[in-house]
Formats: structure tokens, sequence, C-alpha cells
């Protein structure tokens, strides 16, 4: 299957190096459990869910079903001053599974969606709050927080911003939190870096507790290239902003459901956020959506303060659009009957193991893992710089194996319903690819 000029022409492509994908295109075609296949009739280990998204694998039969049934019946159905059963269902399912505390949840359609919802509650609590000034945020260098202005803004991916002019006023980040020199090959957290979180402090002393809404962190950093937080850091974070009064958003759009060996991070981390987002296994990609889980203190304040009016001018179009929400009680189900998230945990040795195996290759600068989340970042090498990382993801593909790079990092997140030879597979094809290119 080739495509035509016009059809090259006609598709702008996200995040993707046009003319290089276009040169020489690479078409997914279909899709079944661990498995992709290529319209050549490749098929291909998908070692990162998608974009760390089918976390149950692909095409599972239920949530398929589910999907069909729910089309057929009702194709959509609004949520502006009307609903539908069940957008209630599945915002109650997923309370049951949210830390506790997170008692509320708010839809949107992906993850960038459900950070700029994040961000305009956080400032709407602190307006009914009375606390006008409140009206800063934090995010983190290296963060990545999704597309929309909000998100971009907050982010700390330089390549992500440096297009886009002075996106939003009042935005400060907190350094990030990889230390090579300390930390390399760390097996899970790593022990340096609690420093990196005392840096909120500063923060607050320059700007003023009284003009800060809240921090918005990934919990794992994992666009970046997998930064897996140090001991002591996410702990340290709550700690100052529940005594200065500034909100904790975890962003858990990757790390959510079952990603990192628990339901979410702040369950494994033991580090409840005050607001987080959700996004991709939320429906195991099978239907967009995104959402925000919030605790009480918020949604009570914010309920309260406009008790005769709508509480919150804010939605879209498709929240709790029934497709979406069909296909996540139908994937939460899956979780659970499948004990996906108890099968991460599981596999995380053997997992993190087979990664830190790479750290044996001299161009291995790093090895990071966490639950199903591994990173393997490359030395530059001295002849074609900056397209090393491309080139192992090329070599691995030609090989029946879909890894993702960003700058020389490979990133590896694959379905929790992955086997141990399939593990292996991934690490012996990603070997030998980094040891052909480099
Ligand atoms: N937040 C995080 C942590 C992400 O990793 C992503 C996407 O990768 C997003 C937000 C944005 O999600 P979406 O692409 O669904 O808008």
């Amino acid at each position: 299957m080739i495509l035509s000029r016009k059809e090259k022409n006609a598709y702008w492509m996200p995040y993707t190096d046009n003319k290089w994908f276009k040169g020489k295109p690479r078409l997914l075609e279909s899709a079944k459990g661990m498995y992709y296949t290529t319209s050549k009739g490749e098929k291909i280990l998908d070692g990162v869910a998608g974009l760390w998204c089918v976390n149950a694998g692909h095409c599972r039969s239920k949530i398929v079903e589910a999907v069909k049934n729910q089309v057929e019946k009702m194709d959509y159905g609004l949520s502006f001053q009307m609903g539908h059963k069940l957008a209630f269902e599945f915002a109650e399912k997923l309370v049951d599974i949210l830390p506790n505390g997170i008692n509320h949840t708010f839809f949107s359609n992906s993850g960038s969606e459900a950070v700029d919802s994040a961000l305009k509650v956080a400032l709407a609590y602190f307006k009914a709050k009375g606390k006008h000034s409140k009206t800063k945020f934090i995010g983190r260098a290296r963060g990545y927080h999704g597309s929309g202005f909000g998100g971009t803004s907050v982010g700390g991916i330089v390549a992500n911003r440096s297009q886009f002019g002075n996106l939003l006023n009042g935005v400060i980040h907190l350094p990030h939190t990889h230390i090579p020199e300390k930390n390399s090959f760390s097996w899970g957290q790593p022990k340096h870096g609690l420093e990196k979180a005392e840096a909120l402090n500063e923060i607050i002393d320059f700007h003023g507790k009284d003009n800060i809404a809240a921090v918005i962190v990934e919990p794992i950093a994992g666009s970046t290239g997998v930064l897996v937080p140090p001991m002591g850091y996410l702990e340290k974070l709550r700690e100052i902003c529940s005594k200065n009064d500034i909100l904790l958003i975890f962003d858990e759009v990757i790390t959510g459901f079952g990603r990192v060996g628990a339901s979410f991070a702040s369950k494994r981390f033991n580090v409840c956020p005050d607001i987080m987002t959700l996004a991709k296994g939320i429906t195991n990609a099978t239907v967009p959506m995104g959402a925000i889980g919030v605790n009480s203190e918020i949604y009570d304040t914010i309920y309260k303060k406009n008790k005769d009016k709508i509480e919150l001018f804010h939605g879209y179009t498709y929240s709790g659009h029934p497709l979406a929400c069909a296909a996540g009680l139908a994937t939460l189900k899956v979780y659970e009957e499948d004990k996906l998230f108890h099968r991460a945990k599981t596999l995380e040795k053997y997992f993190g193991n087979a990664a830190h195996s790479l750290s044996k290759l001299n161009v291995v600068k790093d090895v990071r893992n966490f639950g199903l989340v591994a990173g393997v970042e490359l030395s530059e090498r001295s002849k074609n710089p900056n397209t090393l990382g491309r080139d192992v993801y090329e070599e691995c593909f030609n090989n029946g194996l879909m890894v993702r790079f960003t700058g020389n990092t490979i990133a590896i997140s694959p379905p929790l319903i992955i086997k141990k030879s399939e593990i292996d597979m991934i690490f012996s094809t990603l070997k030998s690819a980094i040891k052909k290119v480099f």
C-alpha cells in the first residue's frame, strides 16, 4: 500500500518530522493483543502500548463489544443540561479506584484537555475562596502536560514551547530531577534529588504563596525520557504545598491505570494530590477520553460559592461521550478481571532487570525504570549526531519491535499483558539495534 503525493500533502502529522516519515512511511493496519500488523503484513511487537495507552493490549473483545453495542443504541448524548446514565456510572466506578479523598470526576476528551481543566479548576477554587491573587502555576523543567496552551505553558520540554511565544503568564518552573552524575543506572527510585523539591520553597519565597494556585508535575516524567522521582521527592512537594495552601496536581495521564504497578502512581508512592489528570488507559485508548479527579474540598467550595448558577463554566461537547464511557466501563472490568495492575507489579522486577541488562553496553549512558516503564539513554555518536534515537527506533521497527524515542532516549512501556518471553524479545532486539546503529 503506497500513499499518493496528494494524500501525503493533505495529512499534517502531529509531533512528527513529516519529511522523514513521508519519505518512507510505516503504516499500521490492524492490531491484536501485543501486536500491530503493518500494511505490508509485518507483525510488530508493541513495546510502548501505542502511546503508553493500550494498557490491556489491543482490540480487547469485551471493550470492542461494549463500544459496538453502545454505538447502535445511542451514538451521542450531550452532557450540558442533560445527561445519560453511563457517564454517572463511569464516574462512580472511577472514583472507586482513585485515591481516597478524590471523590469527583470531570470528563474531557484527552490528556491535554484534562490538564487545562485541572488548571482552570484550581483557579476557580481560589476564586471561590476569595483568594483572588492565587493565580500562578508552577510546572517543572522537562515536564510534559499535553499540547493545549495551559499544558504547553506549564510543560517544560523546550522544543514543545519554543515555537509558541510567551504562552500563559505567571508560570514558573521547578528544576527537573535528572541528576546523572549521582543517579545513573538507579534501579527504581533514585536516591538523590530531594533538594529539587526544596526548590519549591525558594519559588514560594520569591513569588509569595498568596500568588500561587498550584504545582503540577507528572509523578514519573514520561515523554521527556522517563525520569523517576527521587526518594522522598513527591512527599516533599506534598508537604510544601499543604503548608502553603497551594494545590498539588499530579498529571497521571501516563502513570495511571496500572502502568506503575498500582492503579495510580499516587497510590504506589502513597502521596495524594488535590487534583489528578487521567486519559490514555482510561478507555484502553479505544475511544479518546480524559478526566480529572478532584478532592471534596475543591468540589464543595466551588459548588457552594455558586449555589444559584452553573458551578463551573467549563466543559466540552464530548465530555462524557457515551462511546468513551462504554469503553471506559468495559476497560475497568478487563483491568479487574485480568488483575492487570497487580500483573504489572509482579513483572516489574523481571522487566527492570531486563532493561538494566543493557547497561553493559558502553554506549548506554543510563537506564531508568519503574513499574512497566523503562528509559534507556544513549551517548551521542560523533557521526550523524541527533539522529541516533531515531535510527535505533527504525532498526527496532525493521526487526519487529515498536519503541519510542525522545532525543537519544529510548522508552519502553508495553501493554500490561506482556509475557516474559516478549520482555526478552524487546530487550534483545533493542540491544542488537543499538549495537548495529551506533
Ligand atoms: N499529560 C501527560 C503526562 C502526557 O504524557 C500526555 C501525553 O502523552 C498528555 C498529558 C496529553 O495527553 P493527550 O495527548 O491525550 O492530549
